[in-house]
């Protein structure tokens, strides 16, 4: 008998694990929630609704290939190597298989699990899938990581072969094991179903139509440009594979342009492979520490007041607000605003870009800590390959730019609705509502005083 134990992989398509557990052997499968872990994570309360709508799914769709999918629970990691070791001893289990997962936490739980079934005689193999290369595989002259993207790019695709993106099909039914099965109850959220199913209709619907218009207009976020798959890759429901799978059979070329603007979109998920890769390289960031310890140096404004005005969407800069609302609304937000506020709490605001990071982890429906770790030390320019630290976004000049009618911002933040196409990114004393705060800081002030709070950064 062998254990398929999913975790951040909820889907049974281009699964190796899954797939080779039920070449070896009649197969069980397991989901361990762990609340108390959870919490201690920063998993918001949208993303572990979407957990359980694609464990449904993923249930319903185990159940078609004679695969019953157990629900367990426990508080901790910690307390995972235990009833592991339980179960495998009642359900006479002979190896348990997983897909390897990037943070260190949960590769010291993997660790631990291991340890202790090697104890009772029961195997436990990881497997790739997570990313299209393995973390470790892509190297430099050196055989280190890189720490800059484009050269970590270019060596990404020299070293991608055919058999690195051709998916694993889902595997054929076996003879369902005598458990009963209990299917999860379905709590879906309209705006982003889950399963499977759906989340191959969205990247095909993406591939055939946004994706060769993704260049020009990914950045607006009054338009829905992007694919909106983050949810479903931070999860697992579709992986990596199968989106570069997709996108080569839409443009069987594409490899030989990378500096083409169709390859826009394959080149946002080797940043995510750059992320995560740098996550496995270095431990400390899984760990909240600064990739460049030179920011260590940073005095950090403390102020409750300030971050709470962030959370709620009133700082009175409009864009930054629209784009806070449209997190707390829908549980995700545009790339380019999650660059903009970012920017702004860390440099405008001088707060520490940890406590934006989790904010973002409690609300995201897509919180990934690879992505958003990645996502809020490029902005504080305290990362890896970071934004150079002079450079301050200007929420006034983004909004103009990307944002130009306002489109966007009306649909966020209703007091705004009626200004003009000109007053809207930052209404002035006259044409401002008076239920709309005016600005929090004023934007030459806060710009010279990161300049000042941030030149630690560029000191030898
Ligand atoms: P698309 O534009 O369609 O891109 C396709 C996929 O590529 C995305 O689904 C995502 O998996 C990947 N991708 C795109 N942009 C990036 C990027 N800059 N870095 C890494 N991967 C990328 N992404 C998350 O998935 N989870 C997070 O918690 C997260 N936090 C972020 C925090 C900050 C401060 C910033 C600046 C970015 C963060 N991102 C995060 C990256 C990015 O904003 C989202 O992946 C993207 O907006 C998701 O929308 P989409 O699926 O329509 O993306």
């Amino acid at each position: 008998m062998q254990l398929m134990w999913f975790r951040k992989d909820l889907r049974v398509s281009d699964h190796e694990a899954l797939t080779s557990a039920m070449a070896t052997g009649t197969t069980l499968a397991v989901f361990i929630h762990t609340p108390e872990q959870w919490r201690q994570h920063n998993v918001g309360a949208r993303q572990q609704a979407f957990i359980c709508s694609n464990l449904h799914h993923l249930g319903t769709a185990l159940d078609k290939i004679g695969v019953p999918l157990l629900s367990l629970e426990c508080q901790n990691f910690d307390d995972i190597p235990a009833l592991l070791s339980e179960f495998c001893i009642t359900h006479k289990i002979d190896c348990v298989h997983v897909q390897n997962e990037p943070e260190l936490n949960e590769f010291r739980r993997d660790r631990a699990v291991a340890s202790e079934l090697a104890k009772i005689g029961v195997g436990f193999e990881g497997y790739q899938g997570d990313c299209v290369l393995v973390p470790g595989t892509v190297l430099n002259k050196s055989q280190q990581m890189f720490k800059v993207f484009t050269p970590f790019k270019n060596a990404w695709l020299a070293r991608l072969a055919p058999y690195d993106y051709q998916t694993l099909a889902t595997p054929t039914p076996q003879t369902p094991p005598s458990i009963s099965f209990q299917p999860l109850a379905l709590q879906e959220d309209e705006l982003w179903p889950g399963g499977e199913q759906h989340a191959q209709q969205r990247l095909n619907r993406f591939v055939c139509g946004e994706m060769d218009n993704y260049h020009d207009r990914r950045d607006h976020p009054g338009l829905d440009a992007t694919s909106r798959l983050s949810p479903y890759l931070a999860l697992g429901v579709v992986s990596a594979r199968q989106c570069v799978e997709a996108i080569l059979k839409q443009s069987p070329t594409l490899l030989q342009n990378a500096k083409s603007e169709q390859f826009s979109w394959l080149n946002e998920l080797i940043w995510r492979e750059f992320y995560r890769h740098l996550l496995v390289a270095f431990p400390k960031l899984s760990m909240g520490a600064n990739f460049n310890a030179k920011a260590n140096k940073i005095g950090w404004n403390d102020s409750e007041e300030d971050f709470k005005a962030w959370c709620d969407g009133r700082t009175g800069y409009p864009l930054v607000d629209a784009a806070m609302m449209q997190l707390k609304r829908t549980g995700w937000m545009h790339n380019r605003l999650r660059m903009v506020v970012a920017s702004f709490l860390t440099k405008h605001l001088l707060i520490d870009w940890r406590k934006g990071e989790q904010y973002f982890s409690e609300q995201l429906i897509d919180a990934d800590l690879a992505s958003n770790n990645g996502g809020w030390q490029w902005a504080a320019s305290t990362g890896c390959d970071a934004q150079p630290y002079f450079r301050v976004f200007n929420p006034i000049l983004q909004s103009q730019r990307f944002d130009p009618n306002g489109i966007f911002i009306r649909s966020q933040v209703q007091e705004l609705e009626s200004l003009s196409d000109k007053q809207i990114h930052l209404p002035d004393n006259d044409s401002r509502p008076s239920d709309y705060p005016a600005p929090i800081v004023e934007h030459k002030f806060a710009r010279l005083r990161a300049l000042e709070s941030f030149k630690v950064l560029g000191k030898q």
